[in-house]
């Protein structure tokens, strides 16, 4: 079975439930004011960032990073990975 990650952080869940259960430090209201968001593409070796087109190896390293592009001002939220 695949393993879900979360869209904002990256960390890993067995399943949709459990992910939505726990909030998310990296949710874009502030730190753990919203759930973890399961990410609906598939897994890859490379995250590509919808905003910028920037590459990471995971989308824990790509979502700590902020974006030069991000629609609400350049560096104001971290890079967003693409379907
Ligand atoms: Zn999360
Ligand atoms: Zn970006």
């Amino acid at each position: 079975m695949n393993k879900i990650q979360c869209e904002y952080c990256g960390q890993a869940f067995s399943s949709v439930q459990a992910m939505t259960a726990n909030r998310c430090y990296r949710h874009p209201m502030g730190p753990n004011k919203g759930p973890h968001k399961p990410y609906e593409g598939s897994e890859k070796s490379r995250y590509t960032c919808k905003y910028c087109g920037q590459q990471f190896p995971s989308i824990q390293s790509m979502t700590s990073n902020r974006c030069h592009r991000h629609p609400n001002g350049s560096n104001k939220g971290p890079h967003a990975p693409m379907l």
